[in-house]
């Protein structure tokens, strides 16, 4: 009787269902680490401060200074596809990093989550455990959100298995807030590790003064890249069929081993793209050899309908509609900016 071997159709629970989805938004420790900054952005923080515990296993917490969330918002910050972000159904015009409503819930299936904001003059917060979540109580903040993830994974020994050193999660937390960092110049960032003796911390201060986007830029880029890089770096702007790029890109004099120090930036958004290493291969191939590569942050603003940034939950990749356009243009900004930079240093050594 075929009918008792006939598999019985059933809707997942909504406990099965965030912990699916968290496993495509949270990998990591730095993945949680990265929704959380950026959440802090979209609420227009000015300070964020990123605390972590063992590589951010035990421990990931951010604090900032945004607009905070009010007490009767919080359980539905907590539910799937809740987002204050985006207005009806245009996914393709998103000028925020979130939209998807996703991150909060995942994190609280897979850890143990604490959400503290101060929203329209009050302050609460709300914990999730398991996907479950607790009473909305009072509690005391001055302001801003501080969201506390404990434990990432407890209840999936397998995820946790999957984990690395607490030395490499700590490095992958580092490079997701330097991404970040760059991205937001006029952000103050703090990073500390507070775990063992809790020395480790890195601060990226936000220049209050510059107005200029390139001067701000360049301050960040020297914190995050180091001085010589921003000493070393050769201003690129340019513009081509409604994408405008502009950034800094290292002299061939500074290059670098190992194609590393390579970001790139799609509407304010950090994204890992192979589009930008095979870019800068082609605009440097006269200048340097194979087995160099040169150091750059170079940043593409475009109408948000000539990218997709849907192709991955993490949104760390984009589709561009033309992609032989962007790198053409790159590839030609930065040929103009090195050819410049040689003429203007053959003429000093000929004066
Ligand atoms: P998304 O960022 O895609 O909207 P999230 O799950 O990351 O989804 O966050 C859900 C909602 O919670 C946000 O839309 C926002 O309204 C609120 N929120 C989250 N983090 C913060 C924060 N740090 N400050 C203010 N509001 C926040
Ligand atoms: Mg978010």
């Amino acid at each position: 009787n075929m009918g008792d071997m006939r598999p019985i159709i059933r809707q997942l629970d909504d406990a099965a269902i965030n912990r699916i989805a968290a496993g495509e938004v949270v990998e990591r420790p730095a993945s949680a680490v990265k929704e959380l900054v950026e959440n802090a952005i979209d609420a227009g923080a000015t300070r964020v401060m990123v605390e972590i515990a063992d590589g951010g296993k035990t421990l990931v917490r951010v604090t900032d200074d945004g607009c905070g969330i009010a007490p009767e918002d919080l359980p539905l910050a907590l539910s799937r596809h809740a987002t204050s972000k985006i207005d009806g159904s245009d996914l393709l015009n998103i000028h925020t990093f979130g939209f998807r409503g996703e991150a909060l819930p995942s994190l609280g299936a897979v850890g143990r989550l604490t959400i503290t904001s101060r929203g329209g003059g009050e302050a609460a917060e709300i914990k999730v455990s398991g996907g479950k979540l607790g009473p909305v109580k009072p509690a005391a903040l001055r302001a801003g959100t501080v969201v506390e993830l404990r434990d990432l994974f407890y209840a999936t020994p397998a995820r946790l298995k999957f984990l690395r050193t607490d030395r490499s999660e700590t490095q992958a937390v580092s490079d997701v807030v330097k991404r970040l960092a760059m991205a937001e110049p006029a952000v103050g960032f703090t990073l500390r590790d507070v775990s063992g003796d809790g020395q480790g911390r890195t601060a990226f201060r936000a220049d209050p003064e510059t107005g200029d986007l390139f001067d701000a830029l360049h301050g960040r880029l020297s914190q995050v890249l180091g001085r010589e890089f921003a000493e070393n770096a050769l201003r690129v702007e340019a513009e081509r069929e409604g994408l405008r790029l502009f950034g800094y890109a290292a002299l061939p004099t500074y290059s670098r081993g190992a194609a590393v120090a390579q970001y790139l930036f799609v509407n304010g958004r950090p994204v890992r793209d192979k589009l930008l290493s095979g870019a800068l291969r082609g605009a440097y191939q006269d200048f340097l050899s194979r087995d160099r590569h040169p150091a750059a942050a170079l940043f593409i603003d475009c109408d948000p309908h000539l990218v997709d940034v849907n192709v991955h939950p993490a949104k760390s990749e984009v589709r561009f509609r033309d992609a032989g356009i962007a790198r053409g243009l790159i590839v030609s900004a930065l040929r103009h900016a090195l050819a410049e930079a040689g003429h203007r240093a053959s003429t000093t050594v000929a004066g």
